[in-house]
């Protein structure tokens, strides 16, 4: 049977939504629109250091100020049917999940303090290992389940002792998955890091919450900016352990909007030396340094029309091949 097309934007709310954010916005709602889908968004907010207050409201305003209407996100008057829409609201789902990786074999518990870790990281970087990491290699030498005896492992549990869940990447394998603007992205699973699953507060890491959420929010595409393709590799691999591999859904990872000379990522700075602004809306923000104040202007105090700014965004990576410049 056919799956009915779904999509979502997830974002972080850490601070000001950047014009990219609302591209990926954009574009999973015109893909949602053009299929007959639906589009749902969920908030992404299980950093607790990085919260910034304020910040889903202006997520909220400035996808209304564009027109992109929601299906389904945390601020609809009845909850949709995979409320809620808030991942710090959804804790206990994704523990069950880790517990299910660990069980089955595909994670497993690390107990290192953060000194073993530096040390671990000093010792590889003096051997002059490229990219230091906790994987396959390095993790016999550290305290994990999988190198401490079974009763150390239930001891220091009992004992409360902090510890994170891992994820347990296989030494030798080739990961791949076909992606829809990339074609067929293939990488060594030795170049995979166990990433962290479960943070020592008990809270998941965005890959986990992610990769549950997608699931069970029943996600046809996912459609994001591009510095995600590097994680993608390991969303695979979850999804094969936690037995979703065949309604995995597919990846389309959009190019960046870069700075004029095109050497990295449009940030705010830019925007300011520019004189552009890269937000929709004002944002009353703080300095990072000094904590002071401060304002970015938006494109809605500049006069800039809805209609104009989201034209603008769509011709950013796409052309209707005729003369075509302005669509609703
Ligand atoms: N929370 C992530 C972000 O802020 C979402 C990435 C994704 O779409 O998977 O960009």
């Amino acid at each position: 049977m056919e799956r009915e097309v779904r999509v979502r934007f997830a974002p972080s709310p850490t601070g000001p939504l950047h014009i990219g954010g609302v591209r990926t916005a954009l574009y999973n709602y015109l893909l949602a629109r053009k299929l007959g889908g639906k589009m749902l968004l969920r908030i992404e907010d299980t950093d607790q250091n990085r919260f910034v207050p304020g910040a889903e409201d202006y997520i909220r305003q400035s996808l209304e100020w564009c027109g992109i209407q929601l299906d389904e996100s945390p601020w609809a008057e009845t909850p949709g049917p995979h409320a809620p829409y808030r991942q710090s609201e959804r804790k206990p789902m994704y523990r069950q999940y880790a517990q299910q990786l660990i069980d089955n074999g595909y994670a497993y518990y690390a107990f290192d303090t953060p000194e073993e870790l530096d040390a671990m990281r000093a010792r590889l970087t003096a051997a002059k290992v490229p990219n230091p990491q906790y994987n396959s290699i390095t993790r016999t030498q550290m305290r994990n389940s999988l190198t401490l005896p079974a009763e150390e492992v239930a001891q220091l549990l009992e004992a409360g002792e902090p510890y994170v869940i891992r994820l347990k990447v296989p030494r030798k394998e080739e990961v791949r998955f076909n992606d829809l603007i990339r074609g067929w992205v293939v990488v060594h699973s030795s170049s995979i890091d166990d990433k962290v699953l479960m943070k020592s507060d008990g809270m998941p890491t965005y890959h986990l919450a992610n990769i549950v959420d997608d699931h069970l929010m029943e996600i046809t595409h996912v459609i994001r900016g591009e510095e995600w393709l590097p994680s993608a590799p390991l969303h695979v691999l979850l999804y094969r352990y936690l037995g979703w591999e065949s309604t995995m859904p597919q990846f389309a990872h959009l190019p960046l909007l870069l700075k004029p000379d095109g050497t990295g990522k449009l940030s705010k700075r830019d925007g300011d030396k520019l004189g552009f602004p890269v937000f929709p809306l004002e944002w009353h923000g703080k300095d990072a340094e000094t904590g002071e104040p401060t304002v970015s202007r938006g494109y809605r105090e500049d006069g800039y029309l809805p209609e104009a700014f989201i034209n603008f965004l769509a011709f950013l990576g796409w052309n209707p091949g005729s003369t075509q410049e302005l669509f609703t």
